[in-house]
């Protein structure tokens, strides 16, 4: 085993891998900047840090589970007349987050809710801040399946440690009292420990109906309201205004 192998099998055994693995190239390149000592370490060592920080990031864009990824920079805020370029910025700068405050976007399919909500967490993420993105759907079963199977235990765990949530078209399934009671308490757990992000296309005067019983949805509403910023999204869908059009094509090319 040459010294440089044996150097890497060192650096590993003190969880230095990422310089281990990078250390051919550090070695040469500090013999071609002709580096003193102090400078080749430093440049091993903000290495392995820089490589730390990128997988840190790579790992929680995984557990984010985001539909699709989609930036601020893809948003078109001149298309939302609900919402100044200034409010924008501000949801952007994220100190929302740090103030532990929920975001609830309201408005009719795609007026662009879910694009809002992951362009913020796109942003939360690179800012490193832990994210994760679920449909209400999805939620509900994680809930109702999490003493039985592991991958609901992982998710749900997720999302307690998260310091984003971002929960999908809440109100688009009707619950039942087992589902509404958990979905309760997981709101409960949030509470004062993550911001939550909803999206929703009916107003919160009728989340009663879908949620069934009345004292769950107060005690749900109450939580997640109190501090909060209500965002209505409205404007024509984004999609049909958009939308590309056969015949459109058809009239270029004639
Ligand atoms: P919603 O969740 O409100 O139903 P989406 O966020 O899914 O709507 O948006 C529908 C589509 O329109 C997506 O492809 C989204 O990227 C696009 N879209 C909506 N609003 C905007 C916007 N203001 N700027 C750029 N793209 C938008
Ligand atoms: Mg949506």
């Amino acid at each position: 085993m040459n010294s440089i192998t044996k150097l890497q099998d060192t650096l590993k055994s003190v969880r230095l891998g990422e310089a281990a693995n990078h250390l051919p190239v550090l070695l040469e390149e500090a013999g071609a900047n002709d580096d003193t000592y102090a400078a080749f370490l430093t440049n091993v060592v903000n290495y392995e840090q820089k490589r730390r920080e990128e997988k840190k990031v790579e790992k929680h864009f995984k557990w984010a589970t985001f539909p699709f990824r989609k930036t601020l920079d893809q948003f078109d805020v001149g298309e939302q007349q609900s919402m100044s370029k200034r409010q924008f910025n501000q949801l952007k700068e994220l100190l929302w987050i740090e103030q532990l405050y929920n975001l609830i976007l309201l408005g009719p399919p795609g007026v662009g809710k879910t694009h809002l909500a992951i362009g913020l967490g796109i942003q939360a993420i690179n800012k490193g801040f832990k994210v994760i993105f679920s449909s209400m759907g999805e939620l509900v079963h994680a809930l109702k399946t999490e003493e039985i199977t592991r991958k609901s235990q992982t998710r749900l765990k997720r999302i307690r440690n998260a310091d984003l949530v971002i929960i999908d078209d809440l109100m688009f399934m009707a619950m039942n009292q087992q589902e509404a009671n958990l979905f309760f308490h997981l709101i409960n757990d949030l509470y004062n420990n993550a911001c939550i992000i909803l999206t929703s296309n009916k107003a919160p005067k009728e989340w009663g109906e879908l949620l069934g019983d009345p004292a769950i949805t107060t005690a749900i509403l109450d939580r997640l309201v109190h501090r909060s910023e209500i965002i209505h999204l409205n404007g024509e869908s984004y999609r049909m205004k958009h939308r590309h059009s056969i015949f459109e094509q058809e009239s270029v090319t004639n």
